[in-house]
C-alpha cells in the first residue's frame, strides 16, 4: 500500500470547538464546515461535533446531506442560494440561508406560502465582497421583515482584517451605525475575531479555521493560541541516494547539490494535495528530526534533505505538515495559507480516523 495517509484527529477537532465556546461563552457558535470541512471531511467532522449549536456550508448539497444524516441543528448557507429554485429545497431541509443582494430578496417575494426560512442578512462593512452596503441594509431589512415565508432574521457581517493591524474596529463602527435600533440578532466574528476581537463575538459566532487547528494569524501556528492541529499528513521516505557534488534532483533539477548529500524520496506529491510551488527549504519532518524539501515537487513524490537524518531508511515516516510540522510553517515557506493546504488534501489520500 503506498503509505500516504492522513489522520484526522476528531479529539483534537472537539477541543478546538471548545476553544471558540469558551472565547465566547455567550454566542452560538455555528461550526464552519464549507470546502468539506476545510479538507478534513465534512461527515466525519460533523459527527466529531455533533453537539455543535450549528453548522455552517457554502454547498446546497453538503447541507441537504448533514440535515439528512439526522443533524437537527441550525444549517446555514454562508454564500446564500442562487437560483430561485434552491428555495424550495432550503424550505424543505429546514436550512437557513445568508441573503446578500436584492437579487434574492427579488427571488424570495416569488415564494409560495409555506415554512417560514431563517435568514442572516448580511451588511458590507467594507470588504467589498457579499452584502447590503449601508446605504441600503434598511430598504433590504424592510423587505425582509414583510416577506411571510421569512422566519427569523439574524444580521451578518463579516471582517476583512481580522487577523492583521488593520483590525475590525473600523468595519465593527460601520455595521453597528448601519443596524442601530435593529432589534435582531448578531453574527460577525470568524476564528480571527473569536481569538482577538471578543468585542465582536456578539450573538453567533463562526469558527471555521481555528476548528481545524490552525492559527489564522501570521507568524503563528495554532499552539499559541491553545489550538491542537487535526490533520497530520503523512508518508514515508520509499527511496534514499547519495547525491555527488554537482548532481540535480528532480524535474528540472531544480536543486544541485554543493557536496555529497543524502537525499530522500518520499512518497506524497502535488496529486495528493501538497503544493507543487512550495520551494526547497520547506519544512518536513523525518523520524523526529525537522529538515526541508530540494528541488521540485512532483505528482507522486518529492525529496528531502537528508544530511542531518543519518538514521533514515526506507520506511522512516515522514510528517509533511501537522503534529510536529505546523502546517502553517509549510504554508509560510510555499507562500500561502494553511486553509489552502488543509482544503486542497487530495481524494487519493487516505484517511485514518483518530478517536
Ligand atoms: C469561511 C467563513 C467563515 C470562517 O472563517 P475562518 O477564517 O475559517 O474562521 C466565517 N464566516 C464566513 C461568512 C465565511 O465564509
Amino acid at each position: 500500500m503506498r503509505p500516504i495517509s492522513a489522520t484526522i484527529d476528531l479529539a483534537a477537532l472537539r477541543h478546538n470547538y471548545g476553544v471558540a465556546r469558551r472565547l465566547a461563552p455567550g454566542a452560538a457558535a455555528l461550526a464552519v464546515v464549507k470546502a468539506n470541512a476545510y479538507g478534513h471531511g465534512i461527515a466525519r467532522a460533523a459527527r466529531a461535533l455533533a453537539d455543535a449549536g450549528g453548522f455552517a456550508v457554502v454547498e446546497l448539497d453538503a447541507a441537504v446531506r448533514l440535515r439528512e444524516t439526522g443533524f437537527e441543528q441550525p444549517i446555514v448557507l454562508l454564500e446564500g442560494f442562487f437560483e430561485a429554485r434552491e428555495l424550495s429545497v432550503i424550505r424543505e431541509y429546514r436550512l437557513s440561508t445568508v441573503v446578500h443582494s436584492f437579487e434574492q430578496l427579488e427571488m424570495m417575494r416569488g415564494l409560495p406560502a409555506g415554512r417560514a426560512i431563517d435568514v442572516m442578512v448580511k451588511l458590507d462593512s467594507g470588504m467589498n465582497r457579499l452584502g447590503f452596503p449601508p446605504g441600503d441594509i434598511k430598504a433590504a431589512l424592510e423587505q425582509v421583515k414583510a416577506n411571510p415565508a421569512v422566519g427569523a432574521i439574524t444580521l451578518i457581517t463579516h471582517f476583512a482584517n481580522a487577523d492583521d493591524e488593520k483590525g475590525v474596529q473600523w468595519q465593527l463602527e460601520r455595521f453597528e451605525r448601519a443596524t442601530a435600533g435593529q432589534a435582531m440578532a448578531r453574527s460577525l466574528a470568524n476564528s480571527a475575531a473569536i481569538l482577538r476581537h471578543p468585542q465582536t463575538h456578539a450573538d453567533v459566532v463562526r469558527p471555521g479555521i481555528m476548528l481545524y487547528g490552525c492559527s489564522p494569524f501570521a507568524g503563528t501556528t495554532g499552539a499559541d493560541v491553545d489550538l491542537k492541529p487535526v490533520m497530520t499528513l503523512a508518508s514515508e521516505i520509499i527511496a534514499v541516494r547519495d547525491l555527488a557534488p554537482g548532481e540535480a534532483v528532480g524535474y528540472g533539477g531544480a536543486y544541485t547539490a554543493e557536496t555529497a548529500q543524502p537525499i530522500g524520496v518520499v512518497a506524497c506529491g502535488y496529486a495528493d494535495g501538497y503544493p507543487r510551488h512550495a520551494p526547497t527549504d520547506t519544512p518536513v519532518l523525518v523520524g523526529d528530526r525537522l529538515t526541508r524539501t530540494l528541488g521540485r515537487v512532483s505528482m507522486d513524490m518529492l525529496t528531502v534533505d537528508l544530511s542531518g537524518v543519518p538514521e533514515a531508511r526506507v520506511g522512516t515516516r515522514v510528517v509533511l505538515w501537522g503534529e510536529g510540522n505546523p502546517v502553517e510553517h509549510v504554508a509560510t515557506a510555499a507562500g500561502t495559507v494553511g486553509y489552502e493546504l488543509l482544503c486542497a488534501l487530495a481524494p487519493r489520500v487516505r484517511i485514518i480516523e483518530k478517536a
